[in-house]
């Protein structure tokens, strides 16, 4: 019978400065950067008390659509640990790994109308993607895949109906409306 066995890490790279840092320390002593990472043991219990949710299909991410970016969003790092990629905030549209890939240049070019987001509301459909953040606890976070392209919150709800459409398209199933 095969084993399942996973080489963990005792310790990874700083994104920042390359400082090789032990996982149980969150703070690179270099450079100070953040470097909070999850063990599977820790990861995949926070998925199973929703304090993690699943957004590598991508979709509009709902909740704390405050001004500043809260979300805190994870990859796998490889190596049995998860690490902190970056923030994002309710409003945004986060595209899947397909998406982002297939549609780079134009999710740029959307990407680049900057302003102030205003209404709040957006035209979903019975096959919109929605990632909702609302009851997660303050400090849950999301579960990305490298290459996840994020459109500002002021594009998205000017290009809604076209992000829904590439991210569905490039997802498996495709776009259905
Ligand atoms: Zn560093």
């Amino acid at each position: 019978m095969q084993e399942f066995a996973i080489d963990i890490a005792a310790e990874s790279p700083c994104n920042e400065c390359g400082t090789i840092v032990p996982l149980d320390v969150s703070s690179c002593p270099s450079c100070q950067g953040n470097t909070h990472r999850l063990g599977f043991d820790t990861f995949f219990a926070d998925l199973d008390h929703m304090r993690m949710m699943d957004a590598r299909h991508g979709g509009l991410v709902l909740g704390r659509g405050g001004p500043e970016d809260d979300i805190p969003m994870y990859l796998y790092a490889g190596k049995g640990f998860f690490e902190l990629a970056g923030l994002m905030q309710g409003g945004e549209y986060l595209l899947s790994r397909a998406a982002s890939i297939s549609h780079g240049a134009l999710l740029e070019e959307i990407n680049s109308e900057k302003g102030e987001a205003k209404d709040e509301s957006h035209a979903f459909s019975a096959f919109s993607s929605v990632i909702n953040t609302n009851f997660m606890p303050e400090f849950g976070g999301l579960w990305i895949r490298r290459q996840q392209f994020i459109v500002n919150r002021f594009a998205t709800q000017k290009h809604f109906a076209t992000l829904e459409k590439i991210n569905a398209e490039a997802n498996w199933g495709g776009a259905k409306g």
